[in-house]
């Protein structure tokens, strides 16, 4: 709304530390058209603005300083009460509630969790699932297990699948939140049988319940691990639907997972670490164990030691692998199997020993190399063919086979990635495993409905970006899709319900976005084409990008001024420029024909059982990648879908497709988690880095949309209670609507064109434009 920026007004002014600043006017000159304004800021500096009449009064005047919120709205809960609804205002709440440590904000339908670095006590405490269980979630502070609560209130009362999407950077809270709410599911009294687990927890909860919170251990050992942004960052995305039988009772659940790190196994940036598994086996085999599988001390494997920094303080992995066979035995994997999976871990420890030295121009690899020997002596295989299809390559045509030499590099590189192949299938088959056992078809069958809980990385935006973050932020443009039309949906829907005059506003659709992305010839595609290429390359696959999209045919893609191996995707964030080397073979993600020959032959049967489960996966991805493409041209049909091996990007793709595909039919809450300082301190806040989450987690869009709607909403009696007293006693009335209107009518003029444009009257609410309560909050206190 426009302001006059008086004497006293408080306004907020950008800073480089803090983010914002407050301020305020302490003098106003005009002289003719012109305006000066002197502000005062919260650090005793001075600012002055010199600006127009005519500009003061523009609604969408960005170079005045965004006005601030009266103190008794500052803090509010809920972003939508803020009345001044800028960027300024959302950061000082957050801000606010944080310094009173109140981690939960709402704003709207989407709870924000700045993480704490701290134990809360108190907020998770047993009691506290009964205070949020079977309340609406407006009657107690915000708190995830309000928006558990909701979605477990609306799957009874719609006998609807649910969503909780839990989304933000690495390190924000997302796997502690979504273990919260799995917890939260897992201990809340069932609405048959109340009172039966007032007492205690544990000894309430169901064998199948105690499964699924075990899942949670094993797939942080396989696939957490501790990285510069958070000693247990999860290197997976992952989707678990727990299901629901028709008297509520928790019967099962069922886990997804996206797009494991592979490049892990065999390479770790400096202080990081490979996947806690491996820690865990080092520390905690016995002394039996120790022998027949040839561990060695962390240090003597060159899988474990890149980072230069195997330990994780407060940590003790002798402990952790105690825990995790301990849930291995509790979702059901034997102590027999357990005893194969590390055997086929430490193979692959060997393996990353293994060395393959090099003449002048060729590798070699003698299969009497030590590492080498204990290495396929635990993976069943024959070692003289091993090291020969690591250290040379066969080109197959029609006429004839070519062997030629590979250089040391590439034999590294084939090494590798048999290894990281061999991970990747053990990954896959633990989560068929847990599968099995928690979602059997005689639990789908008799499952009525589930609650998935989504775990996935947030948008990132690096100095250098790779394959991994074009990933990422595709997933996160589709979720962002789905949030913006969701969120959309619910406005319109209200505003239709209260029969308020109202055009649609058009939001910023990102579907181009996703259509440069994944469309018919879009960059995977390209990307693709280039993958199956025998010489295909990076640079190529750049130069046809900046072919295909460059010079404004596609307003989403930049070619960068700089540079010819990288290109710049515009997504609803930010501009990321992705550097092009390394995904062609990130893509491929290829084990060489003649070694999954050698890995087929394998005399070790869990290798090949694991290798079955990887198999099952991809030919499933495979599948639902060749479906999600246009229809295939007649005659090809077949052809397409076999000789084509599922790139990386492919099946990412059609996951993501079919994770939508889901998401879309449940009903979906969100849960925007906030690292709110990069050195993970207790109780900091960093200004500039909540900002830019809150921008790239769309908390900012939305404030913008609703900015652009009537975003604060009171019921007739909540607004005549709080405002009586702006109208004379004489003209008070219990007639609530009326007292309503006579307020309007005094404090914003109803009738005049500008009233009409401030506020409109719903059938059972006032609907108010941003900044109209603040005006008010301001009326009513002269008054008081
Ligand atoms: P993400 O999954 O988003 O990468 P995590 O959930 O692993 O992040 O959280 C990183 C760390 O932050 C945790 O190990 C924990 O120390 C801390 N943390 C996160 N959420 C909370 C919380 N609600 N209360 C206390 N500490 C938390
Ligand atoms: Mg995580």
């Amino acid at each position: 709304m426009a302001h006059n920026y008086d004497v006293g007004t408080r306004a907020w002014q950008p800073d480089p530390t803090e983010g914002w600043v407050a301020s305020e006017v302490e003098s106003k000159n005009v002289q003719g058209d012109k305006v000066k304004l002197l502000f005062r800021l919260a650090n005793g500096e001075e600012k002055t603005i010199e600006t127009t009449v005519a500009a003061l009064h523009d609604d969408n005047n960005a170079a005045l300083p965004p006005l601030m919120n009266p103190a008794i709205l500052e803090a509010s809960d809920d972003l939508t009460n803020l009345s001044h609804l800028n960027e300024p205002a959302v950061l000082q709440a957050i801000r606010l509630r944080y310094s009173q440590k109140e981690i939960y904000t709402y704003s709207g339908i989407v709870l924000i969790a700045t993480n704490p670095f701290a134990r809360v006590d108190s907020l998770y405490v047993p009691g506290m699932v009964q205070v949020y269980a079977g309340k609406q979630r407006s009657s107690q502070a915000p708190h995830l297990f309000a928006i558990a609560e909701e979605a477990f209130a609306d799957m009874l009362r719609d006998n609807k699948n649910q969503t909780i999407v839990v989304s933000g950077e690495s390190g924000a809270g997302k796997t502690v939140s979504a273990k919260y709410i799995m917890r939260y599911f897992s201990t809340r009294e069932s609405p048959d049988q109340p009172g039966n687990r007032a007492k205690g927890i544990a000894d309430a909860m169901s064998e199948t319940e105690e499964q699924i919170l075990a899942t949670n251990p094993v797939m942080e050992a396989f696939g957490n691990a501790k990285t510069t942004r958070n000693d247990n960052s999860s290197r997976f995305g992952k989707y678990i639907e727990i299901m629901f039988d028709k008297k509520t009772e928790i019967i099962g659940a069922r886990i997804r997972t996206y797009l494991l790190e592979r490049s892990r196994l065999v390479f770790q940036p400096l202080k990081e670490r490979n996947y806690h598994v491996f820690y865990q086996l080092v520390a905690g085999a016995t002394e039996a164990e120790r022998q027949e599988w040839g561990l060695l001390p962390v240090v003597h494997f060159d899988y474990l030691n890149q980072g230069g920094s195997p330990v994780i303080e407060g940590w003790d992995d002798k402990v952790e692998f105690d825990a995790t066979r301990q849930s291995l035995t509790t979702i059901g994997v034997s102590q027999g199997k357990q005893s194969q999976i590390f055997a086929l871990l430490s193979a692959l420890l060997h393996l990353g020993n293994v060395k393959i030295t090099a003449t002048r121009t060729d590798s070699v690899l003698p299969p009497t190399e030590p590492s080498l020997v204990k290495a396929c002596q635990m993976l069943g295989v024959d070692a003289g063919e091993f090291a020969k299809w690591t250290v040379k390559k066969q080109l197959i045509t029609r006429e004839e086979r070519i062997m030629s030499n590979l250089t040391q590099q590439q034999a590294v590189v084939v090494r590798d990635s048999v290894a990281k192949f061999i991970y990747s299938a053990v990954f896959d088959w633990l989560v068929e495993n847990i599968n099995a056992g928690l979602a059997t078809e005689e639990v789908s069958n008799r499952a009525t409905t589930f609650i998935g809980v989504l775990d996935i990385y947030g948008f990132e935006h690096f100095i250098k970006n790779s394959f991994e973050q074009f990933c990422i932020n595709y997933a996160n443009e589709k979720l962002q899709q789905e949030f913006n039309q969701h969120v959309f949906k619910l406005e319109q829907e209200e505003y239709l319900r209260e029969e308020i005059d109202w055009t649609f506003i058009d939001f910023s659709d990102n579907q181009p976005c996703i259509d440069l992305i994944e469309a018919k010839l879009g960059v995977l595609a390209l990307l693709d084409e280039e993958s199956r290429l025998p010489m295909g390359s990076d640079e190529q696959f750049v130069t046809k990008l900046h072919h295909n999209f460059a010079n404004d045919k596609s307003k989403y893609y930049k070619k960068p001024r700089f540079g010819k191996s990288s290109f710049t995707v515009c997504h609803y964030a930010i501009d990321v420029t992705y550097e092009s080397d390394g995904f062609i073979e990130k893509n491929r993600d290829t084990v060489p024909d003649e070694h999954m020959e050698v890995l087929r032959e394998s005399s070790n049967p869990f290798l090949a059982e694991v290798l079955e489960a990887a198999s099952v996966v991809r030919d499933k991805d495979a599948l639902t990648a060749s479906n999600a493409k246009a229809v295939p041209t007649p005659g090809r049909r077949m052809g397409v879908a076999a000789n084509r091996k599922p790139t990386l990007g492919g099946i990412f793709k059609s996951s993501l497709i079919e994770l939508m595909h889901t998401i879309n039919s449940t009903d979906v809450h969100y849960i925007r988690c906030i690292k709110p300082n990069e050195s993970k301190e207790s109780w900091k806040f960093e200004g500039p880095m909540v900002l830019s989450q809150l921008r790239a987690c769309g908390v900012l869009e939305t404030v913008r949309i609703s900015c652009a709607g009537y975003p604060t909403r009171w019921t007739y009696e909540e607004f005549a209670l709080r405002y009586y007293m702006l109208v004379p006693s004489q003209s008070w009335t219990s007639a609530i609507r009326e007292m309503a209107n006579a307020i309007l009518k005094k404090a914003l003029g109803q009738g005049t064109n500008r009233g009409l444009d401030k506020y409109q009257l719903g059938l059972t609410k006032i609907f108010f434009r941003a900044g109209m309560l603040a005006f008010l909050e301001n009326l009513r206190t002269t008054r008081l």
